[in-house]
């Protein structure tokens, strides 16, 4: 048993006291929602005052993600602190962690946010897992692009940090691409990971409680367009009884693995044989997951409160089968015109099952994420349609 096992439990924190969040996002303001919803008061740290999580928080630590005053100011009220956004520097968790419970931990998160880091992760642990992540190469000098074996082509080159929604990502196809984008990213270091026939993706979501009891969502299966999440269906029309066993295998034993505690999902690559390859983690809720608000017993966002208030783990149970289609600035256009209109949101919610979630961003850009909107219903089938018909209310080629 290991020290942390025979600590005593710490006990939990009950609603009314503060609960603190890193960052200031979309992902932050659902998590408030949540909390608020169980009676806790929420404290947001992020550095610009009008922010979708600042605008509904009792209280907002105007200050950078590194500021000490700033941080111990949240550290003092707080009786735990989450983060919202994966890039949060571990450094700041540490030190919220010398005076309050911090969850997820600055060790999770600082694994999760740099991609060797995680790989390496992955493939230590994949004799538990079952799962290894795709053939990769370190890509730090022009020796390196040198010795790249010829099997690991075409491939993507991605920075090992700061990526999100395909950003800092370049598709390669031979050795002199990877030279010419290693040297367009600013030489900084970069993973080759070989381009894998995907026949479909998936994502787990799991939680873990610090005193190590652990739940799993059910699969998700992912549709993206130009690197960004466009819609989220669950139960996958793709996805066999198999591969949801293996993949949620896969992520009880990563998240016990990394000593977890907290939301944490886990994206996943289903090749033409049907093998699972796993890709990286959130260290967080995380987009895919937002299903869980409208079609699960426990959202992922109510969650993570459980978790980090140290109180029992809600139930994963789906009740409705759901499709979540993400909104971004795009809907706010007709076709090229740049100027800016309202979606007809009265049409969307006349559809049978829909639920809409805007995050109070009055700023639509094409591609920024603004909203989602999640359609249940008693069948998969039925929540399709109302996907479809929205994507032709809203402009979105479905
Ligand atoms: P996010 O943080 O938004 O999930 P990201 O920018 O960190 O994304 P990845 O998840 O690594 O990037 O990749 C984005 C998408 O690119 C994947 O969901 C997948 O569609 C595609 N992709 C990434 N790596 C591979 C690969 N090795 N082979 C084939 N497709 C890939
Ligand atoms: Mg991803």
């Amino acid at each position: 048993m290991s020290n942390q096992e025979t600590k005593p439990l710490l006990p939990a924190a009950n609603p009314s006291t503060w609960l603190g969040v890193m960052g200031g996002g979309q992902l932050g303001r659902m998590f408030a929602q949540a909390a608020q919803a169980m009676g806790y008061k929420v404290a947001v740290l992020e550095p610009s005052a009008d922010c979708p999580a600042g605008q509904l928080a009792e209280r907002l630590v105007e200050a950078g993600y590194t500021d000490a005053a700033g941080l111990d100011a949240l550290a003092s009220q707080c009786a735990a602190v989450t983060t919202e956004f994966e890039n949060v520097p571990a450094a700041s968790l540490s030190r919220l962690a010398q005076s309050v419970f911090v969850a997820p931990n600055a060790h999770g998160v600082s694994v999760a946010q740099d991609r060797i880091a995680e790989k390496s992760f992955f493939v230590a642990c994949a004799g538990k897992s079952g799962v290894m992540p795709a053939p990769h190469k370190v890509i730090a000098s022009n020796e390196d692009v040198d010795a790249i074996p010829g099997d690991l082509l075409p491939g993507i080159l991605k920075t090992v940090r700061m990526g999100y929604d395909g950003k800092g990502q370049v598709r390669v196809r031979t050795r002199e691409d990877v030279r010419a984008a290693f040297e367009a990213m600013g030489r900084v270091t970069c993973l080759l990971e070989k381009m894998l026939p995907l026949a479909y993706e998936v994502s787990v979501l799991t939680a873990r409680g610090h005193d190590g009891a652990s739940v799993v969502y059910p699969i998700a299966e992912n549709v993206h367009r130009d690197g960004i999440l466009f819609t989220t269906t669950v139960p996958g029309p793709n996805v066999s009884a198999d591969c949801a066993r293996k993949a949620q295998d896969a992520a009880r034993a990563i998240v016990a693995e990394l000593g977890y505690v907290g939301v944490l999902c886990i994206e996943f690559f289903v090749l033409a044989d049907g093998s699972l390859v796993v890709n990286e983690m959130a260290p967080r809720p995380h987009n895919s997951g937002h299903y869980t608000i409208d079609a699960c017993v426990t959202s992922q966002f109510a969650q993570q409160v459980r978790a980090m208030a140290r109180l029992p783990l809600g139930d994963c149970r789906q009740h409705s089968p759901s499709v979540m289609l993400n909104i971004l600035g795009d809907a706010w256009f007709d076709g090229d015109s740049n100027v800016v209109r309202e979606p007809a949101w009265d049409q969307v919610l006349a559809l049978p099952g829909a639920n809409l979630h805007l995050y109070g961003k009055d700023d639509p850009r094409r591609g920024r994420k603004m909203g989602h909107v999640t359609f249940v219903a008693p069948t998969l089938a039925e929540a399709r349609r109302s996907f479809e018909q929205a994507c032709a209310i809203l402009g979105i080629a479905a």
